[in-house]
Formats: structure tokens, sequence, C-alpha cells
């Protein structure tokens, strides 16, 4: 018997899924300080405290103890869109 096939070819990268971390903005000008979402590629202990390009092109600092998609109401909105599998 021949083993179930799966759908290898919707999957380009050897990743099966994109994990998230969430990262705190500083407030700059008129902009307050946000959540935003960075994406992950490496373990959460390395990037944690560091300062990296959010999903919307700014830059944030990665903070591991705050789960993505974060419940705090002063949220990036391009970032939670982005982070949607949806979206992609
Ligand atoms: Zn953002």
């Amino acid at each position: 018997m021949a083993a179930p096939s799966a759908p290898a070819s919707t999957v380009p990268t050897p990743f099966a899924a994109t994990s998230f971390a969430a990262a705190r903005s500083r407030a700059h000008g008129p902009t307050a300080a946000l959540w935003h979402a960075v994406e992950v590629h490496r373990p959460a202990g390395e990037v944690d405290g560091a300062c990296e390009l959010t999903l919307c092109g700014t830059l944030a600092r990665v903070s591991v103890d705050e789960p993505w998609p974060t419940e705090a109401r002063d949220v990036c909105v391009p970032c939670v869109v982005l982070s949607r599998p949806s979206a992609r």
C-alpha cells in the first residue's frame, strides 16, 4: 500500500508554519507605543529583548513574555492583519 500523499507542493519552504512574537515599539512623535508582530526564525531566548523589524516595517523590541496574538488593546492593526495566515 502506498503511504497517504501529503500536499507537499503547497509548502515551498521546510517551515510548516511561521511563528510570531510580540514586540513593543516606542512612542515616536504623534505615534503611540504599540504592540507589533515580529516573524521569529530563531529560538525565543535569542530574540528576547532584541530590536527586530516588525511585519509592518518598523523597529520594535521583542518581548517573549507577551504572547502573539496579544490581547492588549494598543496593538498595531497592520501587524495583526499581516500575521494572519489568510493574509498571505
Ligand atoms: Zn506593526
